[in-house]
């Protein structure tokens, strides 16, 4: 591994690019290509690089490749509630610090209970998934096999079944500030509001960067993307798959 460059000596000063993960660096749910791989390592000559991405470290792993936390010098996972800069782990709040114990069983009750009331052809395993920034939950479960997520993905949209989950969830507690995303085939995530992928900006913000921009495929609202995409300090760079990306990349920084 060659020595990384200080921030301050790279050639484009005070400016980071910072990218969301699936549908941006790699395709959907996949791995990511030699050719992203070299364009970022290019990049990263110029300006300070980074990654935004909804799940966990663990899944980023997997799809940016092993040596992920040394080749990019901000890995935000769960949307920067995980934070590295410089393979080097910073300080960050949690979920259940925010939620307490006490609202959280009660939460966590509520929803085990409503799927287990929930008349749905198939259930597995793993319905709600604990994580640093957020639940993840999922009415059939999230370790179901590929042809079984595909199935629910479609009983779903037929019937809205994470769409009034949600919306009963949210009639049962007006008083917990939380956003609901329903994302990807079978989950929707449950997180404080606020905690989208602009909480990330509070980590760079502290190294005076002026200039931030922003690669996401979702910037649509309701997107993950859309927040951080819109945010007053940051140029927004919508995308439509890793290959755009490249393409926009070096047109900006040629
Ligand atoms: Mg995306």
């Amino acid at each position: 591994m060659s020595p990384i460059t200080p921030f301050t000596e790279r050639p484009i000063k005070n400016t980071i690019v910072l990218f969301d993960v699936d549908g941006t660096l790699t395709p959907a749910r996949l791995t990511v290509s030699k050719e992203m791989l070299e364009t970022l390592s290019e990049l990263r000559k110029k300006v300070v690089i980074g990654f935004v991405g909804g799940s966990d470290l663990k899944k980023q792993v997997e799809q940016l490749g092993e040596s992920v936390l040394n080749d990019f010098d901000y890995c935000f996972a769960e949307n920067g509630l995980t934070a590295y800069r410089l393979a080097e782990e910073m300080a960050s709040q949690s979920f259940i610090e925010w939620i307490g114990d006490e609202q959280y069983n009660k939460l966590v009750s509520f929803i085990l209970h409503y799927i287990a009331d929930l008349d749905i052809p198939k259930k597995r395993g793993t319905f709600v998934e604990f994580r640093n920034g957020m639940i993840n939950v999922s009415p059939i479960g999230r370790n179901c096999t590929h042809a079984e997520r595909c199935e629910f993905e479609k009983y779903d949209l037929e019937r809205g079944i994470r769409r009034k989950f949600v919306a009963d969830l949210k009639a049962a507690f007006p008083n917990l500030d939380l956003t609901y995303s329903i994302g990807g085939q079978i989950s929707f995530d449950v997180f404080p509001t606020g905690w989208d992928k602009t909480y990330s900006l509070r980590h760079v913000k502290k190294e005076g960067f002026t200039t931030i921009h922003f690669f996401g495929d979702k910037t649509f609202e309701g997107g993950n993307d859309y927040e951080i995409y819109n945010h007053p300090d940051v140029t927004g760079h919508s995308v439509t798959c890793p290959e755009d990306t490249i393409k926009i990349l070096k047109e900006l920084f040629p």
